[in-house]
């Protein structure tokens, strides 16, 4: 009975008419599309709006439950009415429940509620809506928000406002990526480079034209923006732009590479101007290049400055050399006057002097060789500042080095009451290749220092292998030590440069230039070494350095000597490090040593039991010298050399005095200190045989010739003459002398006489000694005669300069007689 349900209570009549089944076939029909179809259309359509209008509820809900963005509706009390989620999340709730009919001021901060309640009063007033205003509002996690908000009000049927729309836009992201683009652009428009951005088209024929630039780069060259848009990048280029530069970099922007230019560019002016420019190309987010952008920089101070740089570096070194040439000519100079010093001071020395004539020419002489020293240190030391001083390394015995340095200190040592020692460790290999002379320098510098500084007490040479870098190379360390002055710590770097000293008061104290450490400094950094000090004052100074050498692995054959039948030795020597470095030399060989520190010590032990092969025996000891205590052996002790052979060492400032003495208590050796391990053993080896009086005081001329000899001197410094001259005679009494003063002069002398030996000097008028030398070897190649160079230059390549020119020897000015011996005997000899 749906129907039925549907229908207005009906009269009496009616029910009694539908009971009458008769009539109801008649009336139904009548009464059906009278009164109960339009009844019934009209329920269908109400149920058909009703579910339009659920279906718009629901398009509405679901629209509104999905926005990406926060809408919210209030009513005229600024009360929220509905909330989307996404309006939920920014009031950081879970339900609407939890904010309907609330205000913001009851869940945002003041801040925020204020501001929005401003905009929303302001459109309840005017009506007009609010759209897409940026605000800001930090969220209970204190986390900011961008907002783009738009707020419309909200009218009833009647037009009346009754509350208000909104929808907020979170645009945080976008205002951060924003406010990143105006960074960048601030930062290309403030930039003190100009920037250029130009396009690249497609097209690689069209030109890539100009389609930015900053203010730097219109203020840079004096074009407006206007002038520069559109134009193609290349209108700063002239005249004087590089092309070869221009052309490598088309090649880079062809296959798109980043570079770095610098050329010459022009300004609107004309001026011309320096530039640097990188260049790089910038590609779009599928990767295709799309435009160039060049940052340029004005250097032309820059390059001015390179410019003026470059000139001064080559005055610099222009002045440095006429510098360097100007010390080479004045040192010669210097150099040949003082060849006549120092010669006839040292022939003076060999004639008939009192004392004080000897006095007088002792001063003139070290006097001139100081002056020679420091001369030579100033060439030194301006040659290793111009760059000119190269290490030329040879096959050097390293042993020999070392006694040699030792014994020309070992003099003024001794004079001074020091003791030198030299500790050579016995693994140190025989031969090193090494620069010999200038490590000889270095060390002789050092030497001489500590000599110089130190008052009482010893000075150590020492070189010990400190490393094996291969089968062949090897670290040495050289060191020097005294127990001298010292150096104060604030003034140990100090000393080492250019003429430095510790302090004022040096030079009058001890003399000297300031320059030896300096130059020695220098010359062990040209070894790849450095010179290094460890200093405590009134104590004693250090100084030491590191070379690394190859070694040479030819083995030479080792001087056997034998001292086999010396089996126990006593050393006596108030020195306590020399009794160590003696005991372990005589260990090497087998031999066991006892060590006593004074006379009185030896005596009591070789009064108690003489079990000794050997006595070493010091001459300088302070309470007993060594000549006192070998007279008390051989007198007191009746230890004859028979009984006991005695070995004394001694220095040579001690000479005169104990020669006699030796001979008398038939001392069986003498050595002089400091001890060299092969004299040792020598002395040793040679005391066993019968002792000889051997020691003469020697001739004032060793060697003597009465040979017939034509000799040729070429010189244009007479006194130089004069001084050979001198010296010839006396070696070679019977000799014939010619001189020359000019190469000419020595070319004619030397056809017309024949002569058997020249010596030629190398820096005289007409033709110099390189040249006459050449021309006298042209002439004469049937005869070899020995030429012989004297230079008062230093430069090593002097001598070979000489040897080329044909010459065979080599003399350096200023020269002393024993030199000029030498090579006389050697040449005479031969
Ligand atoms: P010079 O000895 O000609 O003055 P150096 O360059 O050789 O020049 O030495 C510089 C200074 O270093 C010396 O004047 C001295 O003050 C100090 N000095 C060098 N060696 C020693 C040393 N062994 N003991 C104390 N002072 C030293």
């Amino acid at each position: 009975m749906l129907i039925l349900e549907y229908l207005p209570k009906l009269p009496y009549w009616v029910e009694a008419l539908v009971d009458a089944s008769v009539l109801s076939i008649i009336i139904f029909p009548i009464i059906y599309t009278q009164l109960f179809k339009p009844l019934k259309e009209s329920i269908a359509k109400n149920a058909e709006n009703e579910a339009k209008i659920k279906y718009e509820r629901n398009l509405f809900k679901a629209l509104f439950d999905n926005l990406p963005d926060a809408v919210y509706v209030k009513d005229i009390q600024f009360r929220k009415i509905l909330a989307n989620p996404i309006d939920l999340q920014y009031m950081n709730v879970k339900s609407e429940d939890d904010i309907i009919g609330k205000t913001d001021a009851e869940v945002y901060n003041n801040d925020v509620a204020e501001s929005s309640y401003t905009d929303e009063v302001k459109i309840f007033k005017t009506g007009e809506a609010i759209i897409n205003k940026e605000n800001f509002f930090v969220d209970n996690n204190g986390k900011v928000h961008w907002m783009l908000n738009s707020k419309v009000p909200f009218r009833n049927s009647d037009n009346e406002i009754i509350g208000i729309v909104g929808i907020s836009r979170e645009i945080t992201e976008k205002k951060k990526e924003e406010e990143r683009l105006k960074l960048l652009e601030s930062v290309i428009l403030n930039t003190t480079d100009a920037v250029v951005i130009t396009d690249i088209l497609p097209d690689a024929k069209v030109k890539t034209k100009i389609i930015f630039v900053n203010n730097s780069y219109c203020k840079m060259t004096g074009y407006t923006l206007e002038e520069v848009i559109g134009k193609s990048p290349s209108i700063l280029q002239g005249i004087k732009t590089d092309k070869e530069i221009l052309i490598q970099v088309k090649e880079s922007m062809d296959r798109f590479l980043p570079c770095h230019f610098e050329v010459i560019n022009y300004k609107k002016n004309g001026e011309e101007f320096w530039t640097s420019i990188s260049l790089s190309p910038i590609a779009n987010s599928e990767g295709v290049y799309t435009h160039w952008i060049a940052i340029k920089r004005d250097i032309t101070e820059k390059k001015q400055l390179e410019q003026d740089y470059i000139e001064a570096k080559e005055n610099a070194e222009a002045a440095n050399k006429a510098k360097s040439e100007f010390l080479a000519n004045m040192s010669h100079e210097i150099r040949t006057p003082l060849n006549s010093v120092i010669g006839f001071s040292d022939m003076l020395h060999k004639t008939n002097l009192d004392d004080t004539q000897k006095l007088y020419n002792n001063a003139v002489f070290q006097s001139a060789n100081s002056l020679l020293d420091i001369i030579t240190e100033i060439l030194d030391f301006s040659k290793i500042e111009a760059g000119k001083l190269e290490i030329d390394i040879s096959k050097t015995n390293i042993q020999e080095l070392a006694y040699s340095v030792s014994n020309m200190i070992s003099f003024q040592a001794h004079e001074k009451n020091l003791e030198v020692l030299v500790n050579i460790n016995h693994d140190i290999p025989k031969y090193i290749w090494i620069d010999s002379l200038r490590l000889k320098q270095v060390l002789i510098n050092l030497m001489a220092n500590a000599v110089k500084f130190t008052k009482s007490g010893e000075i150590e040479f020492k070189i010990v292998p400190i490393n094996k870098l291969s089968d062949n190379k090897y670290q040495f360390r050289f060191s020097v030590r005294d127990t001298g002055i010292g150096i104060l710590p604030e003034n140990q770097n100090k000393i080492f440069e250019a003429f430095s000293q510790e302090d004022a008061s040096t030079t009058r104290k001890y003399g000297g230039t300031g320059l030896g450490l300096a130059i020695s400094k220098k010359l062990l950094l040209l070894m790849g070494s450095d010179l290094q000090l460890t200093s405590i004052p009134n104590d004693g100074s250090t100084f030491y350095f590191d070379i690394t050498a190859t070694t040479d692995s030819q083995i030479e054959p080792e001087e056997v000597t034998d001292i086999s039948k010396i089996k126990h030795a006593l050393i006596v020597d108030d020195n306590a490090n020399n009794r160590l470095l003696v005991s372990e030399m005589l260990a090497l060989k087998n031999v066991k040593t006892n060590a006593v520190a004074s006379g009185k010590e030896a005596l009591e032990k070789l009064e108690a039991l003489n079990d000794y092969d050997l006595v070493l025996m010091d001459f300088n000891m302070s309470e007993m010298d060594g000549i006192e205590t070998i007279r008390q052996i051989r007198n007191r002790l009746k230890l004859g050399a028979d009984k006991l052979t005695i070995i004394l060492l001694h220095s040579s400032a001690d000479d005169e005095h104990i020669f006699e003495a030796c001979r008398e208590l038939q001392v069986a050796g003498r050595l002089l200190k400091p001890i060299h391990i092969q004299s040792l053993y020598d002395c040793i080896a040679k005391a066993g045989l019968p002792f000889k009086e051997a020691d003469k005081v020697e001739n004032a001329f060793s060697y003597v010739n009465n040979k017939q000899v034509k000799i040729l001197v070429a010189d244009d410094n007479e006194f130089n003459i004069l001084l050979i001259k001198q010296i010839v005679k006396n070696i070679l009494p019977n000799a014939e002398i010619f001189e020359a003063f000019d190469g000419k002069k020595t070319i004619e002398l030397f056809e017309k006489y024949q002569p058997e030996i020249v010596f030629m000097d190398i820096q005289m008028p007409e033709l110099n000694g390189y040249e006459a030398t050449k021309i006298i070897r042209q002439k004469s190649r049937d005869k070899h005669i020995p030429i012989i160079a004297l230079t008062a230059g230093t430069h090593e390549d002097e001598r070979e300069k000489s040897a080329n020119a044909g010459m065979d020897d080599f003399i350096s000015k200023p020269f002393v007689v024993e030199t000029l011996e030498a090579v006389i005997k050697k040449w005479i000899d031969n």
